[in-house]
């Protein structure tokens, strides 16, 4: 099983950063988003991002250049994925609208072509279910940034495949990441251990235990965590978050998941952290030294 096309549906945050890594590994890439308007934007972030990596010169320029060149955007779907060998979707965190697209991708993507989501929680074996091709279905879960992070969670369905998750964990090493496998659960191993912390962090807000800078400070200094947890779920985006939680709590049933208050008030008012400028911080002055909000 070899690869040389790969397309990639879904433009945002992750999409793009997923496209940049293919594209900086000489696979040839073609972006879609169901939302045209997107896709300049993901361009955008990726030139800024390899002109980044030339000027600390981890690429050359002629290396930066032919990444940009293996990236095609569009605006049509079918187009998109008649030549991929994999499809990796990285749209929204929702289970019926995942299905949709995976509906679509099966009678649009070639019949050799491998079905990859990037969820972040939900089952890649309802996503298999949505298609006629059982066998050809995996999670490859890319972490945020994609350039920058190494791990990749390999996920296989009791149908994957063997020679499927051997091309594709192979594929992740291509790419210089560290594939891990993992069997198909809600939130796999990253988001089941990581999330619940999350929403502890936000209930602990919640309950007026500490500020929110104090609760990252302390699990920074304390746990030696790069990034406090609420400063994270605005990385991550508090969206994303709440939709991982939901699973979560649906999936093992266990209200013990259930999304905090301050998550849910947050999104309510469309304050989904860093990428809409304003979350537990607020990113207008300095987004790389944001301002923790008065919430209270
Ligand atoms: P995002 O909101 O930044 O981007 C999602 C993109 O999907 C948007 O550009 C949107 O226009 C597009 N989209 C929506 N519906 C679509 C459709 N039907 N077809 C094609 N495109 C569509 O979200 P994101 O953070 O990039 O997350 C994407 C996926 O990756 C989710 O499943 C998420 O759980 C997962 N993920 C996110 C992170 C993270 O840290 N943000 C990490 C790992 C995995």
């Amino acid at each position: 099983m070899t690869f040389q096309n790969i397309s990639v549906v879904g433009a945002g945050t992750m999409g793009n950063g997923i496209a940049q890594v293919f594209a900086q590994n000489g696979f040839k890439v073609s972006l879609y988003d169901h939302f045209p308007e997107v896709l300049p934007k993901a361009v955008a972030t990726i030139e800024k991002n390899l002109s980044r990596l030339v000027s600390k010169e981890k690429l050359r320029t002629d290396q930066a250049q032919a990444a940009l060149i293996n990236i095609q955007t569009h605006t049509d779907l079918a187009a998109a994925v008649a030549q991929a060998d994999l499809v990796v979707e990285a749209a929204i965190e929702d289970e019926g609208q995942k299905k949709a697209l995976f509906q679509t991708l099966d009678q649009q993507a070639p019949s050799h072509a491998i079905l990859a989501s990037n969820t972040s929680s939900i089952l890649i074996g309802r996503l298999e279910a949505a298609t006629h091709r059982k066998g050809q279905l995996i999670g490859m879960h890319f972490f945020n940034p994609v350039p920058m992070m190494r791990l990749v969670e390999v996920i296989r369905t009791p149908h994957t495949q063997q020679s499927v998750f051997d091309a594709v964990f192979g594929l992740a090493q291509t790419l210089g990441k560290v594939p891990v496998e993992v069997n198909d659960a809600p939130g796999f191993v990253a988001n089941r251990v990581l999330m619940p912390m999350i929403n502890e962090a936000a209930n602990t807000w919640n309950a007026g235990v500490a500020g929110i800078a104090e609760i990252d400070t302390v699990m920074q200094l304390g746990m030696a965590h790069p990034m406090g947890p609420l400063r994270l779920a605005d990385f991550i985006g508090l969206d994303v978050c709440v939709a991982i939680l939901e699973v979560l709590q649906t999936e093992l049933q266990n209200d013990h998941y259930a999304p905090a208050p301050i998550l849910l008030q947050l999104l309510a008012a469309g304050d989904l952290g860093q990428k809409s400028g304003r979350g537990f911080y607020d990113y207008s002055q300095d987004p790389k030294n944001p301002t923790p909000r008065n919430l209270r």
